[in-house]
């Protein structure tokens, strides 16, 4: 029996990606392994949207070498966004590298390889990752991506339907539909389909129980999208909408397209929209030339907007983006780490608090699997739940009471319904 690795790093693109990978290569006979000393394949799935996590991607294809040393037999395959246009520059500089594949160049390996099979998970989670758009057309100024996963590039309605079936079909009950700018899905396909138009097809799908999406762009989330969100019943109330800055200055000099009262007013339509609608964003502090004034108006917004999770980022300057060329990296390492600090503070106490309003009420959770003994899925908000029950309960809906709170999970107890 041969066994496959994979390392995978980063977004729910590169998730969404191994998972596909994984599936793909057990049709090819392989079996999955925790254990990389074990494999006779490791693929490293990597990410380099910051310095750090390309810091990390590069260390480990490093001590990989030793490995590949001492069992000449093994096979190394790196993909993700490490893996730019230059592949023969990565294959001087990383010999024991055996294969390098862009990232989304899954399908074109699988025709040119020629072997059957599909990369379809065989055993879904109930909660399965669907990729419907690759790379990003935005540009902006401090982001790696689009240099590294190309222009947007949509797939098919007909062929995200017929796989979602497929999926549903082996067992799962909830899809996320992933990209980089999900709103801006169809704009490349004839005729033009839109995400609402892609999520009211979804909406009919027998046995499929809810849908989600990320990421959106703020610029591209039409009052109209937020409508045909709410009326699609399956679709649920939750949207990732990455903030980045609360500044205009520092918004324009991203790239971004909106201002902070743009998305202020934004967030104020959604919620009026979508009733309970949950938000989750992305702030990057320490942006070339941000001032502390500047760093405040972040702050305040976030502190107005209330949103149900904030994942803050110092900036880091990636080559060949316009930020890393044309701006300094003024503000110091301990300046970002101690602006990054005070919005995960202010982000935590204000999610304990939305999470706290939840005590005592009932919540529907899709029960995604077991963790340390207790059961655990999420809400249609997306909120983690732990709970115990005896009964075997993965793919399920439960009622459970929410008794006990945290930012970042709730517990509670199941109930008939
Ligand atoms: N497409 C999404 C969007 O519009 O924001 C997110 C994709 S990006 C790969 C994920 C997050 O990484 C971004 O929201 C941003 O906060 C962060 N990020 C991207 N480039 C960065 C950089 N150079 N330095 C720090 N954080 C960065
Ligand atoms: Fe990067 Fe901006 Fe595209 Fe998001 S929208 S992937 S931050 S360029």
């Amino acid at each position: 029996m041969a066994y496959y690795h994979i390392w995978t790093m980063g977004c729910q693109m590169n998730k969404a990606e191994s998972e596909r990978l994984g599936s793909y290569l057990e049709q090819q006979g392989y079996q999955a392994t925790e254990a990389a000393e074990e494999a006779d394949l490791i693929v490293l799935n990597s990410c380099v949207v910051r310095h750090s996590a390309e810091n990390r991607a590069l260390s480990r294809l490093n001590s990989l070498k030793t490995l590949k040393r001492s069992r000449p037999n093994l096979a190394i395959a790196v993909t993700g966004c490490l893996v730019d246009s230059e592949v023969g520059e990565l294959e001087r500089r990383f010999p024991h590298v055996d294969l390098f594949f862009g990232p989304g160049a899954l399908p074109d390996l699988m025709a040119r390889v020629g072997r059957r099979g599909d990369a379809l998970p065989r055993h879904p989670s109930p909660s399965t990752l669907v990729p419907i758009i690759q790379g990003c057309d935005n540009f902006c100024s401090y982001c790696i991506v689009p240099y590294r996963r190309g222009r947007e590039h949509s797939r098919p309605v007909e062929e995200i339907v017929a796989e979602v079936e497929e999926l549903v079909g082996r067992g799962a009950r909830e899809v996320s539909l992933v990209g980089q700018n999900v709103n801006s899905y169809g704009h490349d396909l004839p005729g033009r389909p839109d995400l609402a138009q892609l999520l009211t097809r979804l909406n009919e799908i027998a046995g499929l129980w809810r849908i989600r999406f990320l990421t959106s762009h703020p610029k591209d989330v039409s009052p109209e999208f937020a409508r045909a969100m709410a009326r699609l019943e399956k679709v649920c109330p939750h949207l990732s909408l990455p903030l980045q800055s609360g500044d205009d200055d520092i918004l324009r000099a991203m790239r971004r397209g909106y201002t902070g009262e743009q998305y202020r007013q934004l967030i104020g339509r959604l919620r009026q929209a979508i009733p309970g609608v949950a938000i989750s964003t992305d702030v990057i502090v320490g942006f070339p030339g941000e001032t502390e004034e500047q760093f405040q108006r972040t702050l305040d917004l976030v502190a107005e907007m209330r949103c149900d999770t904030v994942h803050v980022a110092a900036y880091s300057p990636r080559p060949g983006t316009l930020a890393s060329r044309e701006m300094a990296d003024s503000v110091p390492a301990a300046e970002k780490k101690r602006r990054r600090q005070r919005i995960e503070a202010l982000e935590e106490g204000i999610a304990a608090e939305i999470n706290a309003g939840l005590r005592g009420k009932a919540v529907k959770v899709l029960v995604e699997g077991k963790r340390r003994g207790r059961w655990y899925g999420r809400t249609l908000t997306a909120k983690l739940v732990f709970f115990s029950h005896g009964a075997e309960l993965r793919g399920q809906l439960m009622g459970v009471r929410v008794d006990k709170t945290g930012p970042w999970w709730l517990e509670g107890m199941a109930f008939e319904e």
